[in-house]
C-alpha cells in the first residue's frame, strides 16, 4: 500500500459564486508521480492553487501528512511543499544563482545572511538542473527551457518533499519537454520527491506518472495506474475526441493519437 502524502476530502472552491472544485477526493501517495489531466476550465490550476494554499476554499480539507494544511505554518509548509505555477511574472534582471537562492528563503529569512549549507544546497539544486554553467547570467537571457529549469532549481533549494507543476512544459519544443520531463522523472527516482503535475499531453502523462487523474467541471471523472487508465472511452467523453489507440513494441504502454473532435 502506497503512503498517502497529501489527502484532499470533499473540497469545493467557488470563484465569485461560481462553483469550481466540485466535492472532490484526492489521495497523493508519497515518493510517486501523480499527473492531473483534464480539459481547460475543469479545475486543474485550482487544485494545484488549493494544494499551495493561494486560493480559499469554501469548504472541504487538505492534509498534509495528517495535519490540515490551514493549520501549518508558512516556512514549515514551504519546507515540505514548492509550487511551479503556469503564469509567474520573470524578473529579468536578477540571476540565475540569485533566483535559485530564493529557495532558502524558508530557511534563513529575508535578512540573515546565507549559510554554508544554503550554498552548498543552491549549488546541488543547479547542478541537478544543469544550470550552474550560466549561474551568473540575467534570467531575461535564458531561452524558455533553461528558465524552465531555473524554476525548478529554484523550487529544489526548498528541499520539499512533494513539487507542484501546472504544465511545467507549455512553451517547450519536443525535445526540451521531453528533457523536462526525464528531470522530473529523475527527481522523483533519485530523489524521491512526490510530483504532482498538470500535464496536457496525455501520452506523456502516460509514459511519466504512477498515476493519472481525470478532472472535469471541478471534479475526478477517473482515478488509477497511469497504464490502464486512458482509454477511447475516455479520451470520447472527457475530451471529445476520437483517438485510435497505438501499441508499439518499444514502448512501455499503449499510447493514443487524437484522430478527430466529436461534433
Ligand atoms: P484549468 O487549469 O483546468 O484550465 P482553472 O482551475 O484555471 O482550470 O479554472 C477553472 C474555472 O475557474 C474556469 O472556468 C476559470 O475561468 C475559473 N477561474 C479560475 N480562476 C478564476 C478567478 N480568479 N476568478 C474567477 N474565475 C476563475
Ligand atoms: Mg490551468
Amino acid at each position: 500500500m502506497d503512503k498517502t502524502i497529501i489527502s484532499i476530502q470533499n473540497l469545493y472552491v467557488d470563484y465569485e459564486k461560481k462553483k469550481v472544485i466540485d466535492n472532490l477526493n484526492l489521495e497523493i501517495a508519497k515518493g510517486k508521480i501523480l499527473s492531473i489531466v483534464g480539459p481547460n476550465g475543469s479545475g486543474k490550476s485550482t487544485i494545484i492553487k488549493a494544494i499551495s494554499r493561494t486560493v480559499k476554499i469554501s469548504s472541504g480539507m487538505i492534509c498534509f501528512e495528517n495535519r490540515d494544511i490551514k493549520k501549518i505554518k508558512g516556512m514549515i509548509f514551504a519546507k515540505n511543499v514548492a509550487v511551479l505555477s503556469q503564469q509567474y511574472d520573470c524578473p529579468k534582471d536578477i540571476s540565475v544563482k540569485e533566483l535559485v537562492s530564493y529557495g532558502r528563503f524558508a530557511y534563513s529569512g529575508w535578512f540573515s545572511g546565507e549559510t554554508k549549507e544554503d550554498s552548498e544546497i543552491v549549488n546541488w539544486a543547479m547542478k541537478r538542473t544543469s544550470v550552474e554553467e550560466f549561474e551568473n547570467r540575467k534570467l531575461g537571457t535564458l531561452s524558455g527551457g533553461e528558465k524552465q529549469r531555473v524554476w525548478i532549481a529554484m523550487a529544489l533549494a526548498q528541499k520539499p518533499q512533494v513539487l507542484l507543476l501546472d504544465e511545467p512544459t507549455t512553451y517547450l519544443d519536443l525535445c526540451h519537454q521531453i528533457e523536462l520531463l526525464e528531470l522530473i522523472k529523475s527527481l522523483n527516482i533519485t530523489d524521491g520527491l512526490t510530483v504532482v503535475m498538470v500535464l496536457h499531453d496525455i501520452n506523456q502523462a502516460i509514459q511519466y506518472s504512477d498515476k493519472i487523474v481525470v478532472i472535469d467541471q471541478g471534479k475526478v471523472v477517473i482515478e488509477g495506474l497511469s497504464e490502464n487508465i486512458i482509454n477511447d472511452k475516455v479520451l470520447k467523453s472527457v475530451f471529445k475526441i476520437n483517438a485510435a489507440e497505438i501499441n508499439h513494441s518499444e514502448l512501455e504502454r499503449a499510447i493514443y493519437y487524437p484522430k478527430n473532435v466529436i461534433n
